[in-house]
Formats: C-alpha cells, structure tokens, sequence
C-alpha cells in the first residue's frame, strides 16, 4: 500500500518573516493529515530556517535542485553534500522550469538524478509534456524518453527509492490542472513502463501529480489508483489551501 505524499514546491518565492509563518501553519495542521506524508521545497538559502522549524516534526523538506557536480569550480551551484548539511531528505530534478528555463536536458537530468541517489537524497524527477506534445499526441513518447534517459544511467533500481512527479508543463502555474482521467492515464503508463522492467518496484513507485493541484480539485486526483499525491506550487504558499490537499488524500 502506497502512502499518499504532498509536496509544496515554494519556487523562488517567501522571505525569512513569511516562511516562519507558512511553517507554523503548516506544523499546526500536520497532525490532523498524519496519514499523508508532507514535505516542503524551499529556496536553497532558506533550508538552514525550515530545517531549523521543521526538526521535530513529521514534515520533510528537501531542495529544488542541485548540482550534477560533487564540487569544484561551480560558481553558484549547489552540491548534493551541502543539502546533506541541511538534513534534506529529497531533491527535485528536472523541474520543467529547470528544463526549459535553464537549458537542463534529459542528460543532465539523468545525471543530477544519479548524483542525489549517489549521497543518499531521493530525487523526486519532475517528467511531462508540453501543451504542442500534448496536441501532437506524443504525452507518452515524451515522459517515456524523460525516464528512460535515467534508466539507461541508473538502471530500475534507481527508482527503488525514488518518486517520478507527473507534471503537464501547459498545466504548471497555468490554473489549467490535467483532468483526473488525463492524470491517471499518463501515470498508469508510467507505471506500466516501469513494470515491463520490474513489476515489484513498480507497483512500489510513489508517482505524483502537479500541476495547479489546489484544495478544490485535489480529491478528485487523489482518488485515482495511480496518483500517489501532489507536487503542489502556487498552492503550498498557504498553510492552510497545502493542508487542505492533504486532507483530501487522507
Ligand atoms: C510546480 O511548479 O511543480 C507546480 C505544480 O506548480 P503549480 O501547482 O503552481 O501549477
């Protein structure tokens, strides 16, 4: 059985005074959702804050990327060893923001994976298509290339303890979320690509949804047999609208 996990992705958003904020929401609410698993993803420069709030309790927190690099002349990059100093338990890879915002491809995406795994940190690796994709009816040859770049460098057994976030790029930030139907379908494909290579793991992947998930449309999602949870952005910025999704996997 699968626990349900809800991710809040803070992007480049939050200062020191809001944060403090969010969390204590959040740390308030967090008892009450027990039975799904909560994480936070701040800004780099803040992880040494929400570890600092979040210690004692049941949330994790984790990075929203990190460098392929272990260290070196890197000039404002992160390596995996520092989010260690900063106890993350996870770290986004291929955040479809980094992709094409940042020139990340399918490679390096691999290869950041690999990193994180390398140091002990589960990489959670964003996969998804973009509106013209989707139009094009090339969803599933897109997301399969995204994961098979990282199978062909960490074989299945790279996914043992990692989570794949299923997230449509014309659905991220876009108050356009993927239907539940949509959703399900890409994730049920995921899983069933996953499976052809090892059915145990398979069935074990943690797979979420994001894109503009929010309170009003999280259990609908929630309720489908492939969707394990939420990589949640705009809406993790409130306690109160984060707690609320989790609530509707409980
Ligand atoms: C994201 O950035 O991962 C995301 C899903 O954003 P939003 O929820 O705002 O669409």
């Amino acid at each position: 059985m699968r626990r349900k996990f809800v991710a809040g992705n803070w992007k480049m958003n939050g200062s020191a005074n809001s944060i403090r904020e969010l969390l204590q929401g959040i740390r308030e609410g967090a008892a009450e959702v027990a039975a799904v698993e909560l994480a936070v993803f701040p800004s780099f420069v803040y992880l040494g804050l929400v570890e600092q709030q979040l210690s004692d309790s049941s949330v994790g927190w984790g990075a929203q990327n990190l460098s392929e690099h272990a260290s070196g002349a890197h000039t404002g990059e992160v390596a995996g060893s520092m989010l260690q100093d900063f106890h993350c338990d996870y770290v986004i890879v291929g955040h479809s923001e980094r992709r094409t915002l940042y020139g990340e491809t399918d490679e390096i995406v691999a290869r950041k994976f690999a990193t994180a795994r390398k140091i002990g940190l589960k990489p959670i690796l964003c996969v998804g298509e973009t509106l013209q994709e989707r139009e094009q009816g090339v969803t599933e040859a897109v997301v399969e290339r995204q994961i098979k770049a990282v199978l062909d460098l960490e074989g299945i057994s790279g996914f043992a303890d990692a989570v794949i976030a299923y997230e449509p790029v014309w659905a991220i930030g876009t108050g356009r979320t993927a239907t539940a139907g949509q959703a399900q379908e890409v994730h049920a494909f995921i899983r069933a690509k996953l499976a052809q290579l090892d059915s145990a793991l398979a069935s074990q992947v943690c797979i979420l949804y994001g894109g503009s998930m929010k309170a009003a449309n999280a259990a609908e999602l929630l309720a489908m047999p492939d969707i394990d949870g939420g990589l949640i952005g705009g809406a993790s910025l409130e306690a109160k609208e984060f707690l609320a999704i989790a609530k509707a996997g409980c």
